[in-house]
This record gives structure tokens, sequence and C-alpha cells, in this order.
């Protein structure tokens, strides 16, 4: 006792925060859904929170899909109202960073799913194209001249050649180092999990002896990205609700928002208490505000 946050709200508190905040900001994976299963109770949470004039956005580091995608998976699991402008994935905002904040000048490597390299030409960010060729390695393959940066993001087509270019690019200490995200796994079902971007991130750093720019969350700069199409946002009028303490929560903090934990993903009621309750101060940047079993949890909110 004695320690802020981590309180677990129900009923007429969820009902007072709601109306309290007009900016709300959702994780996706372990929030909204698990994979292709939309969590139970939702869709309407959103569909009646827009209808309720709030403003809605979603920030995954997801990077592995285009935001139409997301436009469509979202409608296809009954959020109805959905807009592309309302989705931040760590892949789009790494080519805004690319493009409006570094004004990057040359090609970029991308060590990443197609779609992240699709994002990145749609912003008119050129893009080292990859040859197909079984025979090359990092003996006899070329390198391209002119690349400014070398973005990781996860890649479930990662071949050692690709790590072994990634790596010989950053030895320019001109060309820029990005992560799309830090996430280390993700869980899948059946108990296996999915190797994170971080993970690969880890095996860039330790190759080229630099640190990646993270752009997703945590980093602020989502935020950023998030307040420069939203005018006059006001972080305290934000409520931002995730899943993982390590990114989500986070993230809020660095943002100055307020933060919410929903216990249907990756982190746990104990591991929040244990954060809350260390001595070391750094680590209560991790705790949430509040807590609730899932978002479904704000429906009696939406009833007359
Ligand atoms: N990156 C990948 C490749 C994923 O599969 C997932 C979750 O499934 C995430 C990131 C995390 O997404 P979110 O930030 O929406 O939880
Ligand atoms: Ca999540």
């Amino acid at each position: 006792f004695g320690f802020k946050g981590c309180q677990k709200i129900r009923g007429p508190q969820i009902r007072g925060l709601l109306e309290a905040k007009d900016f709300f900001l959702f994780d996706c994976d372990g929030v909204i859904w698990h994979g292709e299963n939309a969590i139970s109770g939702a869709a309407t949470v959103v569909n009646s929170l827009i209808r309720h004039g709030k403003n809605v956005v979603f920030v995954t580091n997801n990077c592995t899909r285009p935001r139409e995608n997301y436009v469509h998976k979202f409608s296809r699991l009954g959020f109805t109202d959905v807009m592309l402008e309302q989705i931040f994935s760590s892949s789009y905002c790494s080519a805004l960073y690319l493009r409006d904040v570094v004004k990057v000048r040359g090609q970029v490597f991308v060590m990443g799913c197609e779609a992240l390299r699709g994002e990145l030409l749609e912003a008119g960010i050129p893009c080292v194209e990859e040859a197909d060729d079984p025979d090359a390695t990092i003996y006899n393959c070329s390198l391209a001249p002119d690349v400014k940066a070398v973005l990781v993001g996860h890649d479930d087509k990662l071949t050692f050649l690709k790590l072994a270019k990634a790596s010989c690019y950053l030895r320019d200490p001109e060309c820029l180092f990005l992560a799309t995200d830090n996430d280390p796994w993700h869980p899948l079902s059946g108990g296996r999990i999915l190797p994170g971007s971080g993970s690969l991130t880890a095996a860039l750093e330790v190759a080229s002896g630099r640190k990646a720019t993270v752009i997703g969350k945590p980093s602020r700069f989502m935020f950023e990205c998030i307040s420069s199409q939203f005018r006059g946002v006001d972080p305290a009028q934000c409520l931002m609700v995730g899943d993982r303490l390590e990114t989500d929560m986070l993230f809020g903090s660095n943002c100055g928002l307020d933060t919410m934990l929903t216990l249907t993903g990756v982190s746990q009621m104990e591991e929040a208490q244990e954060y809350r309750n260390s001595d070391l101060t750094t680590n209560h940047s991790f705790v949430p505000d509040y807590v609730v079993d899932t978002i479904a949890d704000f429906l009696p909110a939406f009833e007359e």
C-alpha cells in the first residue's frame, strides 16, 4: 500500500474515466484481438467510443501489414468505423520518420517484411532492391553505394546474407540505424512464440557495435505522429490502453498519458505490481495507472 498505480477499476470508475478522456489510444494485439480473433466485446467498445464522439487511434508495433490491411481487418472483425487515418503502425511511422524527420537522401536497406518496404515506397523513399540470387553470398554479392539508412523490422524471410549486408552498410557512420520496434517476442497459440523485431535488432547491434534508434512504442515518436495529424491533442485528455508493460505502459509514461493495462495479453498484474513496488524509480514508468481484465469491462459504461 502507499504505492501509486495498478488501480483495478470497474463499473462506475470506468464510466467516469471514459467520460473524462476524449482521446483513446489502443494497442492492437492482446487488447483488440489475438491474431485473427477479435477479443470478445472489443468491437462494440470501439464502435461505441467512436459513436460517442471520442477520438480513437490504434498504435501497433506490428510492422508486417500495410495500413490498408488493418482497415480491412478491423472491418472484417466487426469494427465498423475504423479509417486509415486512425492507424499508426511502426512501419508507417518509420516511413514518416525517414521522410519528414531525417529527410533521407539515398536508399534504405530494409531487413523486414515486404509490407515494410511497401510503406516506405508509398512515402516516396527508395529501398534497395533485393536480387533473388540463390548463389549470392556475402563474399560475392554487390553492395549498393548510396545506402543512407538500415531499417530493421520483423522479417520472416531473414537470411544470413541480409544480416551480413545490413552489418556492412552500418560500417558507414553516416548510415542511420533504425528499428521499427524492439519487441522481444510475441505470443502465439499453443504455447508457441514468435521472435520479435527486437531479436533481429539485437543481432545487428552486436554485429555493428551500434545502437538502433527505435521508432515504435515505447518511443515518443509515434505520439508525435498522432499529434501532428490530430490537431490539439492534449496528453492530459488521453488514455493509452495496452497489454505489455515494457512497450505500451512505458510509451504512455514517456508521452505523459494516463495508462491502462488489460489482462488479455502479455503482461500480468503481478509483474505490474513488482515494478510498482521496486526501489528503482525507473521501473515506475512501467506501472499502469489503471488495470482491467479486458476492454469488454468498458461495455456497461455505454448502457443507459
Ligand atoms: N510485431 C509482430 C510481428 C507481431 O506479430 C505482433 C503481434 O502479433 C506485434 C509486433 C505486436 O503488435 P501490437 O503492438 O499491436 O501488440
Ligand atoms: Ca500488444
